[in-house]
């Protein structure tokens, strides 16, 4: 059942509220034990807020996952960290808020901070993929989209600084969106690199996913980044007649003949529309990992320094010889990943190396922005596969992070740049989805939905 339909059976009194909770939840054990894709099944929390409540906004009584980086008041948010095993968040995310009185099942499981392409890094267990138990789900907002692609939930939030939207939803066969950098507000996600950071959907189809858009999207003060720009219906079709769309060209290296070949049959199809296709061979763009993954860190280990166990996160209750004495048993909470993070980024950011990493990494964003500017002056859209690769085995890349850090090739530059991009489902191969990524000018996901609409409607059928 897709949104509208919940909703119009909601409305007609076909079922009722409570009802729902009663057979989401009742699901919801069910594929936790499967999946692991929850931290918190969220039941009494949810059953208490929605006593008496009534049908109110856009989304009222529809179940959605939320991921366990995003705050929620009254509920643990741990951003799969032990560190964070205990910490109960004071105030509400504007993204959850804006949701309105939904049904929250459950906090979705993620790596630890969100750092991670597999929801293998998490401090709370592996989330296994529900479409084959032996793969991962991808990541970091595996849990959401697990949850999502389980049927416990309809719509969920999640969080993307590099791909973690888009490429857990091209793995799990889902539609998955990070809008434009200031549309949706940050305020109350736990940050991971906030030059890149943003809330984002995952849904089972393009219209559910603008229906969702629709509610979060929206200016914020409490988010000094958010941008104030005209309020759109992103559930409206647009109807744009020339469009002119850009194949990214594929790089020599790190592509699996199968994605090659899933997106050569999906630029054929492409040809069937009224579009004109260019190939577009960008100069910079494939210094993008590598800027990425020392830019991030940097971001990340200014970030990390709250968690100090006095500000933030676990407090260790005995007494110490030194102020650092007390910080390494307070931090030995933190996950593998995250000291990897946090060492890469203080030493790029260290004195001696500061101009050497991090500010030719700076500069080299801005290039590729520049770039993305110019290239998107001539072309409406760009279209590449989602991931280099299929879902991979559970195991299969977590002794050895370059590889596991390759599965974002494609996902990290509208990061960069800030640009929307959607990963919608594309062929499925031996029973497993690749997807396919649009990306779109700023601010205009009402277009990117409505393309999207066209292919998985038209197209895809
Ligand atoms: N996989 C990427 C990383 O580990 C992206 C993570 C994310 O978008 N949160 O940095």
């Amino acid at each position: 059942m897709n949104i509208a339909e919940l909703k119009k059976n909601i409305k007609d009194k076909k079922i009722s509220p409570s009802e729902i909770l009663d057979i989401y939840f009742k699901k919801a054990y069910v594929v936790n034990k499967d999946t692991n894709c929850f931290i918190s099944i969220t039941e009494d929390y949810t059953r208490k807020r929605l006593q008496n409540s009534k049908i109110e906004s856009e989304l009222s009584f529809i179940p959605g996952v939320i991921k366990d980086n995003i705050n929620i008041k009254g509920t643990i948010t741990t951003a799969g960290s032990r560190i964070l095993e205990n910490y109960k968040s004071p105030y509400t995310a504007t993204v959850v808020e804006k949701l309105g009185n939904f049904s929250l099942i459950g906090k979705g499981n993620l790596d630890a901070f969100a750092f991670g392409s597999s929801t293998e890094n998490s401090g709370f267990g592996v989330t296994k993929n529900p479409l084959d138990t032996s793969k991962v789900p991808g990541g970091s907002s595996g849990g959401v989209a697990a949850a999502v692609v389980s049927g416990v939930s309809l719509f969920g939030i999640g969080t993307d600084t590099g791909g973690s939207v888009r490429q857990p939803a091209s793995f799990c066969g889902l539609v998955g969106l990070k809008p434009t950098y200031g549309l949706c507000s940050r305020f109350g996600l736990i940050a991971m690199g906030s030059s890149f950071d943003v809330p984002g959907i995952i849904a089972t189809n393009v219209s559910d996913t603008a229906l969702v858009l629709n509610s979060i999207a929206g200016f914020d003060k409490k988010d000094s980044t958010s941008i104030n720009i005209e309020k759109k219906d992103y559930t409206k079709l647009k109807d744009d007649s020339k469009l002119k769309v850009g194949i990214l060209k594929m790089p020599k290296d790190g592509v699996s003949t199968e994605i090659a070949k899933a997106f050569d049959d999906s630029v054929k199809l492409f040809s069937k529309l009224n579009i004109d296709l260019v190939e577009i061979d960008f100069k910079y763009i494939s210094y993008s990992l590598a800027i990425y993954y020392i830019l991030v860190p940097a971001e990340i280990s200014a970030n990390m320094s709250r968690y100090d166990g006095i500000r933030f996160g676990f407090h260790p209750d005995k007494n110490f010889e030194s102020i650092s004495d007390f910080y390494k048993d307070a931090r030995s909470k933190f996950e593998d990943e995250v000291k990897r993070r946090v060492m890469i980024g203080t030493y790029t950011l260290s004195q001696g190396y500061y101009d050497a990493y991090y500010n030719k990494a700076t500069q080299i964003r801005n290039l590729i922005k520049n770039e993305f500017k110019e290239v998107f002056k001539d072309i409406d859209f760009l279209i590449s596969p989602t991931t280099p690769t299929l879902p991979f085995n559970i195991g299969e890349k977590t002794k050895d992070p370059l590889s596991m850090y390759l599965s974002d090739l494609f996902t990290v530059p509208a990061n960069l740049v800030g640009y929307p991009a959607i990963s919608i489902p594309n062929k499925k191969i031996d029973n497993l989805y690749s997807g396919l990524q649009i990306m779109g000018r700023p601010f205009e996901e009402d277009r990117l939905l409505s393309l999207s609409y066209l292919i998985e409607n038209q197209l895809w059928k």
